[in-house]
């Protein structure tokens, strides 16, 4: 684990040295990535600069999106055709030519998950629960501090229910999900070579703000002799499997940029 880790952005020569010649496949997060963290998730909107550097690098380099949002919302907050969009963490997966499901088999158990905690959680103020195809997720940013403890218990309470769920998140943001050995990581690398993009003269390179985007840093650490480059967005240095940084997703859209300028150049 990198405690500090270099910017990308303010070291951009040594990072496009760090590609050793090789064309970058893009992997980018979307929420505290390329766009601000917001009180409710219709609300993080991606800035129209961010979006047409994204139309510029896609096409100069393969581009896709892994997040926690449900697929569907996560094409659309993004707006750009002809990208690859993974979902639900990597559960959901779409693309030209492209489309993979993990976990099919849960979504019952999602449903009944889904049915109990609208009910247990709905007497909350400001508890939102979320629907995404392959999670579930409980959003508690807007809710009343004395009522959080409550929430966190009627969650942990009903996981231990669902032993076909698993928990995840935790602070303002709880997430269920099937209890697979599958994650943002998995995913990209299935991605890598469902893409054919495990040739040596391709290097993955994965922009992302969280802990569920450590799967992926770590994933891309191991992912044999042509590896992967990890870079964490992030205010404060962190404890991180990444070995790039970024400030925030102002910094990050810049950094995409002069990367398009680069590739463009080239
Ligand atoms: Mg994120």
């Amino acid at each position: 684990m990198a405690l500090s880790t270099p910017s990308a952005f303010a070291e951009f020569d040594a990072f496009t040295a760090a590609l050793d010649g090789r064309r970058p496949a893009l992997f980018l997060d979307y929420d505290g990535t390329l766009a601000a963290i917001a009180p409710r998730p219709e609300l993080a909107v991606m800035p129209d600069g961010a979006r047409a550097v994204v139309r510029r690098l896609a096409a100069l380099c393969p581009v896709a999106f892994v997040s926690g949002r449900d697929l569907d919302d996560l094409t659309r907050m993004v707006a750009v055709d002809g990208l690859v969009y993974a979902g639900s963490h990597g559960f959901d997966l779409r693309g030209p030519g492209l489309r993979r499901q993990v976990g099919v088999e849960y979504l019952g158990d999602l449903d009944t998950a889904e049915g109990l905690l609208r009910d247990r959680l709905g007497g909350f103020t400001g508890v939102l629960v979320e629907r995404k195809r392959f999670a579930i997720a409980v959003h508690t940013r807007q809710a009343a501090p004395g009522d959080k403890p409550a929430v966190a218990d009627a969650v942990r309470t009903l996981v231990g229910e669902q032993p076909r769920l698993r928990l995840t998140g935790g602070k303002e943001l709880y997430e269920l999900r099937p209890d697979l050995p599958w994650d943002k990581g998995r995913a990209v690398l299935a991605l890598l070579e469902t893409l054919g993009l495990q040739g040596a003269d391709t290097l993955p390179v994965y922009l992302g703000d969280d802990e569920t985007d450590e799967d992926a840093f770590r994933a891309l650490a191991e992912h044999g002799p042509s590896g992967g480059i990890g870079i964490r967005v992030m205010e404060e240095p962190a404890p991180t499997a990444a070995t790039w940084s970024l400030r925030d997703p102002d910094e990050a859209v810049a950094f995409l940029g002069r990367l398009a300028d680069w590739l463009a150049a080239a």
